[in-house]
């Protein structure tokens, strides 16, 4: 852990937070531009270290991380003064004659806890409403992939004072309670699995911290018979083949109605083999694992149905190939536990209910993806299933809109990001009456006997 992160240097962030600097339109805008310019001037750094961490194409890099980045940035820039303006609200006839407003404050100092597997969108794009909503943050990126986390720490250290922006590295597990020990954050803002989300969860509990917690979970996508079976098969093998299916909202497994099932693996192989060629692991647009253990846990996969297409693996590359699989037992731990790899397992369905009880036994999805061109199925499935977000006739991309909240339900998550959305989860609203002197009724005083009838009148 930097000697730079303990109680007392903490409290130094807490002492800038509060000498007030955080809180101007012109120094939040003028940090959001410094960010935006670091970006764009260590492209190739970024580039470098994401293909170090995760095989990434610089196409790749930028279409899911740096350029998400750099739009999430440039909304905050456009709107930061509408959304910081206080919001007037309107009066109430108990409290005639007041006017109120809804004050937009900054938390304090918060800490924002990034994964490895988009490791710096997944640092910097919560940062980005961190800072548009004036607050001062401590960021831990992931220790899995350290050649991005060492490129988000260069750069925060070029451009922000320690005292505003500071990372930390290292095991998540030392570095965090050892930093909440001594000092009380004011949200954290955690992205990660299900079971370290606990863990914070617990650790923020003990001070009444507030938290957003982004987590994972099995997201299904449903294939209806009327869907465009060619457009499903592109983009469910994009949503769980990119980054070699290490993305939280990847489709975790299909259910496709049984009278299109052969025709969609099919076209599903076929979109395979002209994204990744023959062999994915000779593509430039195929990730690898991000380590050993992941590897090994997602190569037991493999043996829980009959592999399909696929399953072509090789340790010394930390390669998977694109692999589809049938015949997997639902209280296997395939179908049980977040695949969070390469592993597409394909179910047919007959008729909705047995779709349906699929899903339920699992918690509630972070994503959910619909195919069919039908608009009355479309809405039966988006009202019947809870999830965080989703899609219809698409995957994944709907965290790319930062004008939509991106967030978990249940087990998937609490509460939600992106846009606007950032600048919510790390604002207070402070909510403020301000009430005439010119008229004040005895009415509203002691003694209240015989007050009860007015009482009903005003306050309904
Ligand atoms: P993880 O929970 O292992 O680690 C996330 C962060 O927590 C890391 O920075 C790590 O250092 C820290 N950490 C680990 N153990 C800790 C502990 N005991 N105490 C405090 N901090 C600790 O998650 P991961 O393996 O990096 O990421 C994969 C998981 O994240 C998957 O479940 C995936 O679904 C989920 N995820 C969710 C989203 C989302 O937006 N909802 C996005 C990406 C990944």
């Amino acid at each position: 852990m930097p000697e730079f992160i303990n109680g007392t240097n903490l409290e130094s962030m807490r002492r800038y937070f509060f000498n007030g600097a955080t809180r101007d339109y012109s120094f939040r805008r003028q940090q959001l531009h410094a960010l935006k310019n670091a970006v764009l001037k260590y492209e190739k750094e970024i580039d470098a270290a994401l293909f170090t961490d995760l095989k990434k194409s610089p196409e790749e890099t930028y279409a899911t991380e740096s350029g998400l980045l750099l739009a999430e940035i440039n909304s905050a820039i456009r709107n930061l003064r509408n959304w910081m303006r206080p919001q007037s609200a309107p009066d109430n006839l108990v409290n005639f004659p007041s006017s109120c407003k809804i004050y937009r404050e900054p938390l304090g100092v918060v800490l924002i806890i990034a994964p490895w597997n988009y490791p710096f969108q997944l640092a910097l794009i919560p940062m980005v409403g961190a800072i548009a909503a004036g607050n001062c943050v401590v960021l831990k990126p992931s220790e899995l992939s350290p050649a991005t986390s060492a490129v988000i720490e260069k750069i925060i250290k070029e451009i922000f004072t320690e005292e505003y922006v500071c990372v930390v590295q290292g095991d998540g597990a030392e570095a965090i309670p050892a930093m909440m020990k001594d000092f009380r954050f004011d949200h954290i803002f955690f992205t990660g699995s299900i079971p370290v989300g606990k863990i914070i969860y617990q650790l923020a509990a003990n001070n009444l911290i507030p938290v957003t917690l982004e987590l994972g979970g099995k997201s299904p996508a449903v294939i209806e018979a009327d869907a465009n079976i060619t457009v499903a098969a592109r983009r469910i093998a994009l949503g769980k083949f990119a980054n070699a299916g290490q993305t939280c909202i990847a489709p975790d497994y299909v259910l496709v109605d049984e009278t299109i099932k052969e025709a969609f693996i099919k076209k599903l192989k076929e979109t395979i083999i002209f994204f990744f060629g023959e062999n994915a692991s000779q593509s430039d647009s195929y990730g690898k694992i991000i380590n050993e253990k992941r590897f090994d846990a997602l190569k037991k996969y493999l043996h829980e149905g009959k592999i399909i297409f696929g399953g072509d693996n090789d340790r010394s590359k930390l390669f998977i190939a694109p692999t589809i699989i049938e015949d997997v037992y639902l209280d296997s731990p395939l179908m049980t536990e977040e695949i969070f790899g390469p592993i597409l397992p394909v179910f047919g369905f007959t008729i909705r209910e047995d779709a349906v009880n699929i899903i339920q036994k699992n918690p509630k999805p972070l994503s959910f993806y619909v195919f069919t061109t039908d608009t009355k199925k479309e809405k039966e499935w988006i009202e019947q299933i809870q999830f965080g977000g989703g899609c219809i006739n698409n995957t994944c991309w709907h965290f790319a809109n930062h004008n939509l909240p991106f967030g978990g339900i249940g087990n998937s998550g609490t509460g939600a990001y992106h846009g606007k959305y950032s600048f919510d989860t790390f604002t207070h609203n402070k909510a403020v009456m301000k009430t005439a002197t010119w008229f004040d009724p005895n009415l509203k005083y002691p003694p209240f006997k015989g007050k009860l009838k007015w009482f009903k009148l005003f306050i309904r």
